[in-house]
């Protein structure tokens, strides 16, 4: 199985440094075997997926609504990514959870809209650092899946990827060890096994303070097969030694 490389550019790049990113990393990924995606501001959109024809990047957005359209300031509906030229769409990041006050409940309610016009969603979850020392990883997650997946069903599950985003990890530099991912990572996949069935073919992503440097560890590990990369993202050569990560033979 491929990894799923995904960056997320946050509130970064304007259209035209959106542009000029997309004709650097294009040849640096041509070669490239994995799942390139670009999550990007809504603005940029349009531009990379032009920008990206003929490559192996894919286009994501960074928030859908859950509604289809009407009187919701601010918000973008799933057709309206689609028409952009989003193919997937990341829901409930944890700096959407922190400042802009999504729930379980929304993350649920987005995902759903999402997974009915056909946008693949990247559902992110993850401890805050207080939980984390309170020894209650496993039950914030667990609660996070049991909620924030209540409205997936099993069919729907497969167009569905995961990110585990341990929230003291997200631009601190400081990265979960590659164990300690993977046995979260391991345990999520229980979690998500007794709800969805197998999830061999799922893709459970690890993100926080990903880099070029501590990639190819990570993603070794048996239960990660893929990343979701802020920072190191915003840097063509970076991102493409990400994208360009093996497994160990
Ligand atoms: C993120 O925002 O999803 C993320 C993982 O950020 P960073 O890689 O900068 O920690």
């Amino acid at each position: 199985m491929k990894f799923f490389i995904a960056g997320n550019w946050k509130m970064n790049m304007t259209k035209k440094e959106a542009e000029a990113f997309v004709c650097e990393l294009k040849p640096l990924v041509a070669d490239c075997n994995n799942k390139v995606v670009l999550c990007v501001p809504f603005t940029d959109i349009e531009c990379v997926k032009n920008a990206a024809e003929g490559s192996n990047i894919a286009v994501g957005a960074q928030n859908v609504h859950f509604e289809e359209k009407g009187a919701y300031t601010g918000e973008v509906s799933a057709d309206m990514l689609l028409e952009a030229g989003a193919e997937y769409v990341i829901i409930g990041h944890s700096e959407r959870r922190q400042y802009f006050g999504e729930t379980d409940e929304t993350v649920a309610k987005r995902a759903a809209a999402a997974l009915r016009k056909g946008l693949k969603p990247i559902i992110c979850i993850g401890e805050t650092l207080a939980e984390r020392e309170k020894g209650n990883t496993h039950k914030v997650l667990t609660r996070q899946i049991k909620e924030g997946f209540k409205l997936i069903s099993r069919a729907d599950f497969m167009n569905v990827v995961v990110a585990y985003e341990p929230v003291w990890a997200i631009g601190t530099g400081k990265t979960a060890t590659a164990d300690e991912a993977n046995n979260t990572i391991a345990y999520i996949r229980e979690v998500l096994g007794e709800i969805f069935g197998d999830t061999s073919e799922t893709y459970v992503l690890y993100g926080g303070s990903m880099n070029e440097k501590n990639a190819e560890q990570l993603l070794n590990m048996p239960f990660i097969n893929g990343g979701l990369i802020g920072g190191a993202s915003l840097i063509p050569q970076k991102f493409s030694i990400i994208a360009h990560v093996k497994r160990y033979a």
